[in-house]
């Protein structure tokens, strides 16, 4: 393998063309102030060490990637029996769908569309004192940085706008798959999507998955050995919703997604990957960040395949 220092310092002239094909988030408005020229890349291997290039110290939103969080401390503490509300198929629709609901009884087809998301939020209030905090103090401790927060601006500016989610709880509550009041479920989903990192940030945060589910900075399971397997495997078929299939055979890597722009790719035994780039293609994934993870995999000759 090529040094990776020389892979990703390669990196933005290889995708200065993708550059002006999409747009940030428009829905949440405080996403769309965004600078949509943003590029940054961050790497943590196993052996704890970082590489970096471009705005891989800048905070961004995370959005979906905290789903990855929400799950991991979810099968945590609840163990199996989340799966009795959640399924794991790729649901092949949007991130923010409602209608396979109705036909699968308001079990949502696996946790990282909204609609999965909501129910781990939910049991996962079953198992925190203080939601806000304790998670913030599991994003925090993961990525070994105090700093990481929430935007508050972020958080009102979807709190404000967020109908379509309000839906999707109204709607799974009515099934009986959320046992919490509604404006908490979705409070806390909220500012789990408002935490604000870098890539840096969270490449480090992310290598438990790429090391049998071990902390990264304290000497003990993030999740178990088989958990971080699962949750690798559902980030490889449903981590990047609609677009799963064309980044398993594009890029070959667990990924997960959010619409701030950022996509975390996981090669496991080896190290965690983060890129930022906030212009988003139709499915909402980062149109730059697709295209520097397929580059950096095939360079670097890595697939899980
Ligand atoms: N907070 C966003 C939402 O619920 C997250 C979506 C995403 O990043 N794909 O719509």
């Amino acid at each position: 393998m090529e040094n990776i220092q020389n892979v990703l310092a390669s990196l933005p002239e290889v995708v200065a063309d993708t550059f002006g094909q999409g747009q940030p988030a428009g829905y949440i408005p405080a996403l769309s102030q965004v600078d949509p020229g943003k590029f940054g890349m961050a790497i943590s291997t196993v052996d704890g060490d970082d590489f970096v290039i471009g705005d891989a110290d800048e905070f961004f939103s995370i959005q979906s990637i905290s789903k990855v969080f929400n799950l991991s401390l979810a099968m945590h503490y609840a163990g199996e029996d989340l799966f009795r509300r959640v399924g794991v198929e790729p649901s092949g629709t949007t991130f923010n769908s409602l209608s396979q609901l109705e036909y699968e009884n308001g079990i949502p087809r696996n946790p990282f569309i909204n609609a999965g998301a909501l129910v781990v939020t939910d049991a996962l209030l079953e198992f925190v004192k203080s939601p806000k905090r304790d998670f913030l103090d599991f994003v925090r401790g993961l990525s070994n940085n105090i700093d990481v927060h929430y935007d508050e601006e972020v958080f009102r500016s979807e709190y404000d706008n967020g109908q379509r989610n309000a839906a999707l709880a109204n709607y799974l509550k009515s099934f009986g798959n959320l046992d919490n009041h509604i404006s908490r479920v979705l409070d806390f989903y909220f500012y789990q999507c408002s935490v604000s990192m870098s890539c840096r940030d969270l490449a480090r945060a992310f290598r438990f998955l790429a090391q049998d589910g071990k902390h990264p900075y304290k000497d003990e399971q993030v999740v178990s050995k088989l958990q971080a397997r699962r949750i690798n495997s559902l980030m490889m078929t449903c981590g990047t919703y609609d677009e799963a299939g064309e980044f398993a055979f594009k890029v070959g890597l667990p990924c997960k997604s959010g619409v701030g722009g950022g996509i975390v790719a996981i090669i496991p035994g080896e190290m965690s990957i983060c890129v930022w780039s906030p212009e988003l293609g139709p499915k909402g994934n980062s149109i730059v960040g697709m295209e520097a993870l397929k580059y950096f995999a095939r360079k670097a000759g890595r697939s899980i395949f």
